[in-house]
């Protein structure tokens, strides 16, 4: 059997929203309180795993010298003022720094994707909180304009949900912005050459799994972090995730 066993893996983690979850959210699980945050953070370094920044782990993937120890890079979807308010402030105290897909039409307004299919309003990231987050080392990614399932869209709309963000985001940030998210992790071939074609450099997707030299960079896997994953819970899905690329351990 071909395993991963003598390579290093990098657990890219997806999270959303911090806090308690409110009253009559869809997506309760989606929620993960402050305490919780900072200890899963505490404890992926006693286990000696290294923070990195995603940007960092693709660039090491693409040199062909990739790391020699685990590392994990923490990232969050959607760009909710949770995020700035909480998680950011622990990810510095720790000296980490983590990637953040923002959906662009979104910036400063509400999670309107979210609300048309009944779920509770979240406040969104203003946009001088993500030029502040990318001026303090953050990395920002387009996660579209609109929040749509990109697999159901024409071409015209993949485009612009595509250039669209990811130009309204550079012209915010003012650098380029070079990793895309794919709402839902829902995208086929044709989604990921239009993700190719409109210059991002990698991609991220919602399939479990870690990051190691070989994985493809617009399908990179992620590991859900929910609400309940205190850090038996984090270290199993880890584990599962580490099982489901190749690793045998
Ligand atoms: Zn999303």
């Amino acid at each position: 059997m071909n395993t991963n066993n003598n390579q290093p893996a990098t657990a890219v983690l997806l999270y959303h929203r911090m806090g308690w979850p409110k009253l009559g959210s869809l997506v309760a699980g989606q929620y993960v309180v402050p305490g919780l945050f900072k200890s899963q953070l505490n404890y992926l370094t006693t286990q000696e795993w290294s923070a990195t920044l995603l940007a960092d782990a693709v660039a090491q993937c693409k040199s062909g010298k990739p790391e020699t120890r685990n590392q994990y890079c923490v990232t969050f979807d959607d760009g909710y003022l949770s995020v700035y308010e909480h998680a950011c402030p622990a990810l510095v105290d720790c000296g980490a720094r983590a990637t953040i897909y923002v959906v662009a039409s979104c910036v400063g307004g509400i999670n309107d994707w979210d609300r048309k299919a009944g779920d509770q309003e979240e406040r969104m990231m203003t946009a001088a909180q993500v030029r502040e987050l990318a001026d303090n080392g953050f990395e920002i990614g387009s996660h579209t304009l609109t929040h749509p399932r990109l697999t159901e869209i024409d071409d015209d709309q993949l485009q612009r949900e595509l250039i669209d963000s990811k130009h309204r985001l550079e012209d915010i940030i003012g650098k380029p912005v070079e990793s895309f998210s794919y709402p839902y992790g829902d995208y086929d071939g044709r989604v990921l050459q239009a993700a190719i074609a409109a210059g991002y450099t990698n991609a991220v997707g919602t399939r479990l799994g870690v990051m190691v030299s070989s994985t493809a960079l617009f399908e990179i896997p992620r590991i859900n972090v929910r609400w309940n994953a205190i850090a038996p819970l984090l270290e199993r899905k880890i584990t599962r995730a580490m099982k489901a690329s190749g690793f045998n351990r």
